[in-house]
């Protein structure tokens, strides 16, 4: 009896429906398994590289199958436990495996007739080490910098195209190139050096014991026997450090510079590789920290889940610490989620100062060889932490034990565009339950799903209710703006009693954050004669004036208009500025307080690689005496020399039109207000807003959690929201208005039947257009049986594709995203 002929299911990274089957030809049988890749044509001739996610007998009926050209892989570069990640990630979140496949992978996994190859320059052009068509391949790039796939196809036998390209990116002669991917360059740190001709003992005693210059500038000498003791006590030192812990100033650090003897040297720090792979545990847990510690270890013994509710400064990071610990001294690994690492220099610091080489760092804005690098390592288990972004569940674990998800109840967890829309604390948990790993969530302000999971004993709950050296949580005054005005009669920027309390603090030597959840100058402008507004063209948003750029700019899609004088519907030129952003505070913060160094911390004032990093540095080196900013200075900043913060315009954050408001009000709220007092001395808080009887400010005045959660969880209830029941929330864009609302009608009026009772919609959202496209929103709220969420899921999706093969609503784009935050 002959075999019987094989088929493979594999996946490519594209939004099919499903997954496609080819056949296994007799002379690729004995290699293929499930996990490697494989060159597949879809189509006439656009060539993938896949996975084979199974392989089977099970001949296709409706299309005769074609052969697999190639096996690029010996071993499985995917294993069982990813390949199931992605398939319920696909199936939870509605999308394709392939689009999964698309973000999980990087991008050197990744090939196809579209991808281009960029010729590695310092690989040179010594190809002795390349066999005949890999030389072929390498000159033309040489040539050309770059090639696409499809030329390659051109210049050799079509049957060998893929091994051979895998081949040299092996051998890094070429990369592959990620069009609009900003590459990340590795974080660079200026090193101090001495002079080499001091090398000697002899004369550097006749340097410090007989130079004139330097015997007459007292600082400088006294800097530079700091420089000559750190480097004898740690071998190297950084400019911020030998500034840091000499006491001196830039200024004399220049002048022994310009002396010419120091030299400043910038260079790449290397993040992982020469750090000993060593466990260095040097503090004690507080007995609370240590009955979290307890509470979670127990509590892991029966479920996989634990929540640590502890409150901001608590040290729930020494905890995890000790928890990771536990766990990699058993063999196993650690997989350390962060909402957004770009934001976490401090986090990194802390952990590899205790994991040392153990640890690595998965980025999305690392370049691929260092994240190849990452996964090859994870891979073989060298690694045994990772910290990482949510696309660090895609890593190719051998060995999981623990799952740390840090600041759980952070939005930046689910990816919004594009897809696959998922929540990576979910994906995590599941992951894990693959390998029967455990949970440990995270956060001072957990999301009120994971704290209703926690109630229930769903998940175990351990509570860390004191900050560490027992300092009280900041005291919290609300500051009524409603008889408050500006000079030129607008909102208030910084109220009386803010001013003073900030006048306090630089006085003390103390330093201040202020919060504001707006960049830009001015959000907001109105003609002052008919109310007219200047919009984007594209978009149906207001345009915000950027005082640095001198344009309005819109943050939805990004356009930048010439400011507007005159008004375009009556012409007059008197405008009213509404609302303030981070730069007008910025600039009043200047003239109210000459003497007080500020920076501003938003998404347009670090754009640099590294100007974010650095102003975390000068302002953890007390070289900034106030930082105003975005989230993006509270998410899990330690700094120890804050005593006071300021958020500015809370109404802004009590005013969204969703049923999450409440909650992330008071995420933000209690979070920044954690920055505030977090060693020594408690802290103070001054929340400005007129709307003072809000419920969600007292909660946070309280700081009590639980009264919040018990209101929250109450109104969740009665309004059938989460974690009552289950959101989808289906967008159609199109760009002709009438077009988009057809198309949810008609998706509308198909669910009626057996989903009628669970709709909400069609209805605009509050921005109705966006990059020129016209935006329907419906909402099924979902009861929790698994059952019929699957059902309504396939049934969405029976319904889109029915859509999509009408004509009228061919284009329309239709997005699911399950769980929407
Ligand atoms: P959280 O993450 O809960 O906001 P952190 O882990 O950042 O708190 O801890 C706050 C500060 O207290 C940090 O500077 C940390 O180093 C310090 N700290 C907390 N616990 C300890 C401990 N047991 N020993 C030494 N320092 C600690
Ligand atoms: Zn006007
Ligand atoms: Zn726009």
């Amino acid at each position: 009896m002959s075999n019987p002929v094989l088929f493979a299911e594999v996946i490519i990274p594209l939004a099919l429906p499903k997954n496609y089957t080819w056949s296994v030809p007799e002379s690729l049988r004995d290699q293929i398994k499930p996990g490697v890749r494989v060159e597949v044509v879809l189509g006439k001739n656009k060539k993938y590289a896949g996975v084979v996610k199974r392989l089977h007998s099970e001949k296709p009926e409706a299309f005769e199958a074609k052969d697999i050209l190639n096996i690029l892989d010996t071993e499985p570069v995917i294993f069982p436990q990813q390949l199931k990640l992605w398939e319920w990630i696909a199936r939870y979140y509605m999308c394709s495996e392939g689009e999964v496949m698309a973000a999980a992978l990087p991008a050197h996994f990744k090939l196809s007739s579209e991808t281009v190859l960029v010729f590695n320059e310092e690989f040179g052009d010594n190809f002795s080490t390349l066999d005949h068509d890999e030389y072929l391949v390498g000159e033309a790039l040489l040539l050309k910098k770059e090639l696409k796939l499809g030329e390659v196809q051109q210049l050799l036998d079509s049957h060998r195209v893929y091994p051979v390209i895998k081949r040299l990116i092996e051998k890094k002669v070429c990369f592959v190139w990620e069009a609009l991917k900003e590459t990340w360059s590795p974080k660079k740190e200026t090193f101090v050096l001495l002079n080499a001709k001091y090398d000697n003992e002899e004369a550097l005693a006749s340097l410090l014991n007989d130079d004139k210059k330097l015997q007459r500038a007292e600082k400088q000498l006294e800097l530079l026997l700091s420089y000559l003791h750190l480097v004898k006590t740690q071998g190297e030192v950084t400019k911020p450090e030998l500034l840091k812990k000499s006491g001196a100033s830039d200024a004399q650090l220049k002048g022994l510079v310009d002396k010419n003897i120091l030299w400043l040297e910038k260079r790449q720090v290397d993040r992982l590789q020469y750090l000993p792979r060593n466990i260095q545990i040097d503090f004690e847990l507080t007995p609370a920290q240590q009955r979290a510690f307890d509470a979670i270890s127990e509590q892991l013994v029966s479920k996989q889940v634990c929540l640590l509710h502890g409150i901001t400064a608590s040290g729930k990071t020494q905890v995890y610490i000790k928890v990771i610990e536990r766990y990699i001294r058993q063999g196993k690994q650690v997989l350390y989620l962060l909402p957004e690492i770009a934001l976490t220099s401090q986090v990194i610091r802390r952990l590899q100062k205790h994991f040392g080489g153990y640890i690595g760092i998965y980025h999305s804005k690392f370049n691929q060889n260092e994240r190849v690098e990452i996964w090859n390592k994870v891979k073989t288990g060298e690694l045994k932490v990772v910290l990482g972004a949510r696309s660090a569940i895609f890593l190719p674990f051998t060995d999981l034990g623990l799952i740390v998800v840090d600041e759980e109840h952070d939005t930046s967890y689910k990816q919004q565009d594009p897809a696959p829309r998922y929540h990576a604390r979910d994906g995590a948990i599941y992951y894990a339950s693959l390998f029967n790993a455990n949970v440990l969530l995270g956060s001072a302000t957990p999301s009120v799903e994971s704290y209703f999971n926690a109630q229930s004993q769903k998940y175990g709950l351990a509570i860390l209710g004191e900050r560490f050296g027992g300092v009280q949580l900041p005291v919290i005054d609300i500051i009524d703006t409603k008889k408050m005005y500006g000079a030129d009669k607008n909102k208030i920027i910084i109220t009386p009693p803010l001013k003073a309390a900030i006048d306090q603090s630089l006085a003390q030597g103390k330093q201040v954050i202020l919060f504001q959840n707006r960049r830009g100058y001015s959000p907001y402008q109105v003609c002052q004669v008919c109310g007219w507004i200047p919009h984007c063209k594209y978009c149906d948003v207001t345009l915000t004036f950027h005082k640095n750029t001198h344009k309005l700019h819109c943050h939805y899609c990004g356009t930048v208009y010439p400011p507007v004088h005159s008004c375009m519907a009556c012409g007059s030129d008197k405008f009213a500025q509404r609302n303030f952003g981070t730069e007008r505070i910025e600039e009043q913060l200047e003239e109210m307080f000459p003497q007080g160094r500020i920076a501003r911390m938003d998404i347009d004032s670090v754009r640099g690689k590294t100007a974010h990093d650095n102003l975390i540095q000068q302002f953890e080196q007390n070289r900034l005496d106030i930082l105003v900013g975005t989230q993006m200075v509270v998410k899990g900043l330690d700094f120890e020399n804050v005593d006071l913060v300021g958020i500015l315009d809370a109404d802004s954050l009590l005013s969204f039109a969703d049923f999450r408001v409440n909650e992330r009000a008071f995420q933000l709220m209690e979070q920044v207000s954690g920055r505030a007092g977090r060693k020594d001395k408690q802290g103070r808080v001054f929340i400005q807003v007129s709307n003072t009887q809000h419920p969600v400010l007292y909660f946070v005045q309280q700081h009590d959690y639980g009264l919040f959660y018990q209101q929250e969880i109450e109104g969740r209830r009665m309004f059938f929201y989460p974690p009552f029941s289950r959101l989808i929330q289906l967008t159609f864009k199109h760009k002709v208005k009438e077009v988009a609302e057809a198309a949810a009608q008609l998706m509308s009026f198909s669910l009626q039947g057996d989903f009628g009772k669970y709709l909400v919609g069609p209805a605009e959202p509050v921005v109705n257009r966006v990059r020129n496209q016209f935006l329907m929103e419906l909402l099924i709220k979902l009861p929790k049986d698994g059952e019929l969420i699957q059902r309504c899921k396939r049934f969405i999706q029976e319904q889109v594709a029915i859509m999509h093969n009408d004509k009228r609503f061919r284009s329309v784009v239709v997005i699911a995203d399950v769980d929407a935050v």
